[in-house]
């Protein structure tokens, strides 16, 4: 079996940045503790795991905006996610004198930057993921930004006011979907003026997808909620008609899936250990259906390679 490691793959920038500004923390006695982090630092519960370790309190997202979980916080710092929140977060934080440290994406600041130079001026339509807490971010920012979450929203769409439309997204979806979005929207009104604002990590992580799609299969290493890596398996599928499975590690593998498999390429999300990634990928290379000793594939990482 050919194993393809597409590239680029895994930490973006954001990610990076996010997860080294945790670990500073946690080795900074002037940071008063406990830190917590409203909801996940990126989208991956293997990091959240590895920082338990160092007693980060993850607080729990199922159902919870940013501001609901702001609003537990009674002591410590807060670290606010690659993902951004809205204003009232950071209000909330401030009448409270709790300390914060903002580990929000530059990518995704640029689309607030965007939605505030249009606010006056224009009608908003900001395309992104309902209850995506990058989207509850920039949704935060004016009550009069118009969310469209998939093609229907965006034929349907009905103006509010006689000013022009500008668009927006969230950094992560897919290019092709957000552009059939834009493209429904241009149709039924004029003076649209659109900023495609997906980030650079995602796009290229696509691009490679499409470009290395020479494959029988391809497995996005990523977790379930990470928006980017949701999007690579979608694109791969629709786009190249390759087949694609997204596993969060080694363990998620299903063998029968390797089955005839001649070419198998791999790429990973944004928020995606290299460690959780290298590991998959050297299992696949030594795989061979016809020898079950090659067949093992149980995660041997600590949280120690997980924040390596
Ligand atoms: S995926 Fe894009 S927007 Fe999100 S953290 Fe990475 S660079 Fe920033």
């Amino acid at each position: 079996m050919i194993v393809n490691d597409l590239r680029p793959r895994g930490y973006c920038h954001g990610v990076a940045r996010a997860l080294s500004i945790v670990k500073k923390a946690i080795n900074d006695e002037t940071v008063v503790k406990p830190i917590y982090i409203l909801g996940l630092i990126v989208h991956n519960k293997k990091i959240k795991e590895a920082f338990d370790y160092y007693h980060v309190i993850s607080l729990e997202e199922s159902g919870k905006t940013r501001v609901e979980l702001a609003k537990q916080v009674i002591d410590g710092t807060v670290i606010l996610t690659a993902h951004g929140v809205s204003p009232e977060v950071k209000t909330i934080l401030n009448e409270r004198n709790i300390p914060y440290i903002d580990a929000t994406c530059k990518d995704v600041y640029h689309v607030h930057d965007h939605i505030k130079e249009h606010l006056k001026t224009h009608e908003i339509i900001y395309i992104g993921k309902k209850n995506h807490p990058e989207v509850e971010g920039a949704l935060g920012i004016s009550n009069e930004i118009a969310l469209v979450s998939n093609l229907d929203e965006a034929k349907n769409y009905q103006k509010r006011s006689n000013k022009p439309i500008y668009i927006t997204n969230q950094t992560t979806l897919s290019v092709f979907d957000v552009a059939f979005m834009v493209e429904a929207i241009s149709a039924k009104f004029q003076d649209v003026t659109f900023d495609q604002d997906i980030c650079a990590a995602t796009l290229n992580r696509q691009k490679a997808v499409i470009e290395q799609s020479e494959a029988d299969l391809l497995i996005v290493v990523g977790d379930n909620l990470s928006s980017n890596s949701n999007k690579l398996k979608y694109v791969s599928e629709v786009q190249t008609n390759t087949k694609a499975k997204l596993i969060e590690t080694i363990d998620d593998i299903k063998i029968e899936w390797l089955k005839d498999i001649k070419i198998v390429n791999v790429t990973s999300g944004a928020s995606t250990p290299t460690a959780v990634t290298n590991e998959v990928i050297s299992f696949l290379k030594q795989f061979d259906y016809n020898k079950k000793e090659t067949w093992d594939h149980v995660s041997k990482l600590t949280h120690l390679d997980i924040l390596s």
